[in-house]
């Protein structure tokens, strides 16, 4: 789901309820306003900082696109208010439930895993999974941290 798909996916169920035709306007969600700098991480591939709306890219990861979409789905996430981010969760669990049988198994073990190097959502992995799924790449690319090879485990 794009922002500007879940803006009118707000207003079309805001319309429903009221009858009235209402236009949804999120705060400003546009990544324009956003930094992205390039220096050594010491060992990260990327850091977002969504409260000083920074990316930062590890050297040697200037160039993977991977790497800038993981940190983009960071600030995707970031610059939505926290009530926003669980109905967004929830329109791309009711998306991704008919394509991933084991989803709800590839959330739990997630949400279990205690070799987290960093804190991934619920949202960020379904974020990361739609976006796996619309690039045509294998599920746990986006999400990285060896999550391709991790999910080939999990089942049902
Ligand atoms: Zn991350």
């Amino acid at each position: 789901m794009t922002l500007k798909e879940y803006e009118e996916d707000l207003a079309s169920v805001q319309n429903e309820i009221t009858g009235e035709k209402m236009l949804t306007e999120i705060i400003c969600i546009d990544l324009h306003c956003w930094r992205y700098i390039i220096k050594d991480l010491d060992g990260f591939d990327g850091i977002c900082i969504s409260d000083e709306k920074l990316i930062e890219m590890d050297t040697k990861k200037k160039d993977d696109d991977i790497t800038l979409l993981h940190e983009m789905t960071h600030a995707y996430e970031g610059m939505m208010p926290e009530t926003y981010r669980q109905y967004v969760a929830v329109r791309l669990f009711q998306k991704l439930q008919h394509k991933i049988p084991n989803l709800i198994s590839l959330i739990s073990a997630d949400l279990h895993t205690v070799s987290h190097v960093a804190f991934h959502s619920p949202l960020f992995t379904l974020k990361a999974l739609d976006l796996d799924i619309g690039l045509g790449l294998p599920l746990g690319t986006v999400y990285s941290y060896e999550k391709k090879d991790f999910y080939l485990n999990i089942t049902e």
